[in-house]
C-alpha cells in the first residue's frame, strides 16, 4: 500500500513540475547517479559557501557537470553513456557528484554565459572546495563509457578524494603499514602496470562496502614493493598483507580469476578478504552498496529509447517505383511554415548570437551577413522583422558588438524573447527533445537560399552578397561561429571546406541543390539514430510521396537517381511559396 503511495505523490509532483516549469530535459530527477541542477540550484550545491570571510559550508566532493541543449543531437546520443556513468557512479558519491544543466532552459541561461557555454555538449570538473567564482577544468566529451569513467578516476587522482587513488612511493613495508590507522590490522596492496585503471576503479567500487580492510594502489615502477613481493612478471595483483605476521603476504594475479572483467575480479576478492574479517571481529556491516561492474549505455532502462520502427514512406523509398502501390495520402506537409523560421531566427538571435561574449574578425563579418541575408531573404514579419532591420544597421555601422549588445538591441527593437514565443509547427516532435530548432535552423537555410535564388533568376543577379552563393557562404559562417551543436557545426564544415576546395558555384541553382544535397547526407548519416524522432524518421528528402517527379524512374532508394531540374522545382514551390 504504502510504496503504491509514494508512487502516487511521485507522479503529482511529476505533473506539476513539468506542468509549471515545463518539460525536464535530457535528464531526470530518478536517473540513478545524475544531480539535475539549475540556475537555483547551482552555487549551493556545488561550491563552498561563505559568509563574509567565514567559510559556513563545504563538502569533499569533485562535481563533472555537463552543459547541454535539450535539441542538439549529439547531446541526445550522449546522453545515454552519461546516464550510464551516472549509474556507475552512483555509489562514489561520498567523493563525487555527476551533474548536469540544460542550457535550452530559459531559466539556465545565465547560468550558461557565466560559465561560457557556447558550444554542446561541454563538460566541467570543479575540484573539492571549489571558490564560487572558478569556472571549472574543461573535461574532453567522450563517446565510451569506458574512457569517461578513466578520465573521471583520474581527475579524482588529481584532486586527492579519496586518498586512496594515489599510488604508494617507493618505501619499505613497515612504511607503508604507518600509512593505515593502528586499529586496521589487514591491508590490500593492488599493484598494476603504469597507466593501468584497474586499481583506481575498484578502490572506488570498494571504499563504500570496506570495514576491516585498508586498501592502497602501487604502480609497476614501485621497485621497492614490486621487488620485495616479486612480482616483476605477474601484475596486475593483489596483495595481501597482515599487521600481526610481518614478512607474510598472500598474492592474488589475474589468472587466478581467467573469465572475469579485472576491476570486478579484484574487488570481489578484497571484499570478500574484508567481509570474512569483519565477521570474525564480529563488527556490524553497513548495507552493501552493489558496485555497478558493466553498465554500458545500452543495457540502461531509458524512457526514451524505442523499436525504430521505419514509416510507409520508407517502404516506398526502397521499393521498385514501377511496382509500387502508392499509400494513402502523406501527412508529410507540402510547404516550409512561417511559424517553424520565426522561432528559428528568434531563438538564433536570443540564445545563440545573445550568449557569446564579443563578436570581432570573422564571427561579426559572418554575422553581419547572415542577418542581412535574413532581413533580405525571410519572410517572417512583425516584431522579428523589425529586430533584424535594427540589428543589421547597428551591424553595417559598427566592427564589433558584444551578444549583450545584440540582446539589448533585439530587446530596444520590442521584440518578445521570451520562450513561449518559440512554437513549432512542421517542426514539432512527437516525443521531448526531439526536432525544434535544428529542424527550423535548416528550414531558415533552405528558405533563403531558395528565394535567393527565385529573384537571381528574375533579376539575372548572383554575384552579390545577397545572391545564392552569398547566402550559402552567409548560412556557413553561421554555423562556423554561432551554431552551439559542436559536432554538428564540425561535420558540416569538413564537408563544406572539401567542397570549396573543389568546386565553384556554377551556376545559381548550384547553392540551392548543394545545400540540399548537403542535407541529405546529413539525414543518412543520422537514419536510425538515437536523436532521431520516430514519428519523422530521417530520410532522403523529398520523399516520393512529396515528390514524384524529383526521381528517374526505376531506381531504388539506395541508389536514387535524382532529376535534380524537377528537385529544384519542388524546392522552390516548398520553400519559395511561404
Ligand atoms: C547545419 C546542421 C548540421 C547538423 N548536423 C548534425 C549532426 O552532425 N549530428 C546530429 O545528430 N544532428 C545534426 N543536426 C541536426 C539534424 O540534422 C536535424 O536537424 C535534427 O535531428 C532534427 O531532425 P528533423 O527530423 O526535424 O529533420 P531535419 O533534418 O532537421 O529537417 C527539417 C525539415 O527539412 C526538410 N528537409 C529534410 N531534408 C531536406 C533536404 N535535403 N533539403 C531540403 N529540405 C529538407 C524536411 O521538411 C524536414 O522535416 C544538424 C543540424 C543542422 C542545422
Amino acid at each position: 500500500m504504502a510504496p503504491k503511495f509514494y508512487k502516487w505523490i511521485f507522479f503529482a509532483f511529476c505533473f506539476f513540475y513539468v506542468f509549471i516549469h515545463g518539460c525536464w530535459g535530457l535528464y531526470e530527477p530518478y536517473d540513478a547517479g545524475i544531480k539535475v541542477l539549475d540556475q537555483e540550484n547551482f552555487d549551493y550545491s556545488v561550491f563552498s559557501q561563505y559568509a563574509g570571510n567565514q567559510l559556513t559550508y563545504t563538502e569533499d566532493l569533485t562535481w563533472i557537470i555537463q552543459f547541454y541543449n535539450s535539441w542538439c543531437g549529439h547531446c541526445i546520443k550522449f546522453s545515454r553513456t552519461y546516464k550510464a556513468l551516472g549509474n556507475k557512479s552512483q555509489h562514489w558519491d561520498q567523493f563525487l557528484r555527476i551533474g548536469a544543466v540544460d542550457c535550452a532552459y530559459e531559466e539556465n541561461r545565465d547560468l550558461c554565459i557565466r560559465f561560457n557555454i557556447l558550444g554542446t555538449p561541454a563538460i566541467r570538473s570543479f575540484a573539492p572546495h571549489s571558490h564560487v567564482s572558478s569556472q571549472g577544468a574543461v573535461f574532453q566529451v567522450k563517446e565510451s563509457l569506458e574512457d569517461l569513467v578513466k578520465d573521471v578516476l583520474d581527475v579524482l587522482e588529481t584532486n586527492k578524494r579519496p586518498a586512496e587513488l594515489q599510488t604508494v612511493p617507493e618505501q619499505s613495508v613497515t612504511q607503508l603499514w604507518s600509512t593505515v590507522p593502528m586499529s586496521v590490522t589487514a591491508l590490500a596492496v593492488i599493484i598494476e602496470p603504469i597507466g593501468s585503471h584497474i586499481g583506481k576503479e575498484s578502490i572506488m567500487h570498494l571504499l563504500p562496502n570496506l570495514h576491516s580492510l585498508a586498501v592502497r594502489r602501487a604502480s609497476a615502477s614501485n621497485r621497492m614493493l614490486t621487488e620485495r613481493w616479486n612480482l616483476n612478471e605477474k601484475l596486475p595483483a593483489i596483495v595481501f598483507l597482515d599487521r600481526h605476521l610481518p614478512g607474510q603476504h598472500g598474492t592474488l594475479g589475474l589468472d587466478a580469476f581467467r573469465s572475469k572483467d579485472p576491476v570486478e575480479a579484484f574487488s570481489e576478492a578484497i571484499l570478500r578478504a574484508d567481509v570474512e574479517l569483519t565477521n570474525r571481529q564480529h563488527i556490524p556491516r553497513r548495507p552493501y552498496r552493489r558496485p555497478a561492474y558493466d553498465h554500458s549505455p545500452e543495457t540502461l532502462p531509458s524512457p526514451q529509447r524505442y523499436p525504430i520502427q521505419r514509416s510507409y514512406m520508407q517502404l516506398a523509398e526502397s521499393s521498385n517505383i514501377n511496382s509500387f502501390q502508392l499509400p494513402p495520402a502523406p501527412k508529410t506537409p507540402q510547404k516550409a511554415d512561417v511559424q517553424d523560421l520565426d522561432s528559428a531566427i528568434v531563438y538564433a538571435l536570443v540564445n545563440e548570437v545573445g550568449r557569446q561574449g564579443d563578436i570581432s574578425g570573422k564571427a561579426y563579418t559572418a554575422l553581419q551577413s547572415f542577418t542581412r541575408a535574413a532581413v533580405r531573404w525571410l519572410p517572417v514579419k512583425g516584431d522579428t522583422k523589425l529586430a533584424l532591420q535594427s540589428l543589421d544597421d547597428i551591424l553595417r555601422r559598427r566592427s564589433f558588438i558584444s551578444g549583450n549588445e545584440v540582446l539589448s538591441v533585439l530587446r530596444q527593437s520590442g521584440l518578445d524573447m521570451s520562450s513561449r514565443r518559440i512554437k513549432w509547427k512542421h517542426c514539432r516532435s512527437s516525443i521531448p527533445n526531439r526536432r525544434g530548432y535544428p529542424c527550423g535552423l535548416w528550414q531558415i537555410f533552405h528558405t533563403m537560399t531558395v528565394r535567393a535564388f527565385i529573384d537571381s533568376m528574375q533579376s539575372r543577379v548572383n554575384t552579390n552578397a545577397l545572391g545564392p552563393d552569398g547566402v550559402l557562404t552567409a548560412i556557413f559562417g553561421y554555423v562556423e561561429h554561432f551554431f552551439s551543436c559542436q559536432e554538428c557545426s564540425r561535420h558540416l564544415m569538413s564537408a563544406v571546406r572539401n567542397y570549396q576546395r573543389n568546386t565553384e558555384f556554377a551556376s545559381p541553382s548550384e547553392a540551392v541543390l548543394y545545400l540540399w544535397r548537403t542535407h541529405n547526407n546529413v539525414n543518412m548519416r543520422l537514419a536510425g539514430d538515437y536523436s532521431e524522432d520516430p514519428a519523422h524518421p530521417k530520410q532522403y528528402f523529398p520523399t516520393l510521396n512529396q515528390c514524384y517527379d524529383c526521381r528517374e524512374s526505376n531506381t531504388h532508394s539506395s541508389l536514387i537517381s535524382w532529376n535534380e531540374s524537377g528537385v529544384l522545382n519542388f524546392l522552390r514551390q516548398f520553400y519559395g511559396t511561404i
